[in-house]
């Protein structure tokens, strides 16, 4: 029944042209990986390589993010989906526009509720932003539960942003530290995770 209402929304999706991004798409990037996730990944939007593949997080920001996963003891394939605010590549991976982004949103806010997922992990500043509000600062707001409609939402850096500063992936370890006790407390008491 998800899937097809999922199948649905991806149809939507690929056909939108409700802001000024689809002009220059190659491909939408709908999001990828479990359908039956209790984490909901929200990043800022394809770049280079999702927008040519149309898969979320596949250049050297998605390879970062898989290996935090796996350090997590989480997978693509049964513990995440991959989500993002915009599902059309801004030109020169600019940041969406406010209005690019509030066409954009209603489509992720359907993949939340479809998903139903019990953690929201927010990548970087664009993703809290736009959840939350345009004037937070990520540094302030990371490694902090925080709540919207409902739902727990730990907001922590982009992985390109870890590329860009290596010395903020300490912080970003925490972030996911607490990610992995909360989905232990409430999805598997058993999940393994080597470090912690
Ligand atoms: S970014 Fe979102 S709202 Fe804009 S055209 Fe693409 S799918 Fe539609």
């Amino acid at each position: 029944m998800i899937k097809d209402e999922i199948s649905k929304l991806r149809k939507e999706v690929e056909n939108c042209k409700k802001c000024p991004l689809y002009k220059t798409r190659n491909k939408v990037v709908f999001g990828n990986g479990s359908l039956n996730a209790k984490i909901f990944l929200v990043g800022e939007g394809p770049g280079f390589d999702e927008d040519r593949t149309g898969v979320a997080f596949v250049g050297r920001s998605g390879k970062l993010l898989d290996k935090i996963l796996e350090a997590c003891g989480f997978t693509r394939e049964k513990h995440v989906f991959i989500g993002n605010i915009v599902k059309c590549r801004p030109p020169q991976n600019r940041i969406p526009t406010i209005d690019e982004q509030s066409s954009c949103l209603p489509f992720l806010e359907k993949q939340v509720e479809l998903l139903n997922p019990d953690i929201i992990v927010t990548l970087g500043a664009t993703a809290y932003k736009g959840l939350f509000d345009s004037n937070a600062k990520i540094t302030r707001e990371r490694g902090n539960w925080k709540i919207r409609n409902n739902r727990l939402v730990m907001p922590t850096y982009h992985p390109s942003a870890l590329l860009r500063n290596p010395a903020l992936k300490k912080d970003s370890w925490e972030d996911f530290k607490k990610v992995i006790l909360k989905y232990r407390e409430l999805v598997d008491p058993e999940h393994f995770c080597k470090y912690i």
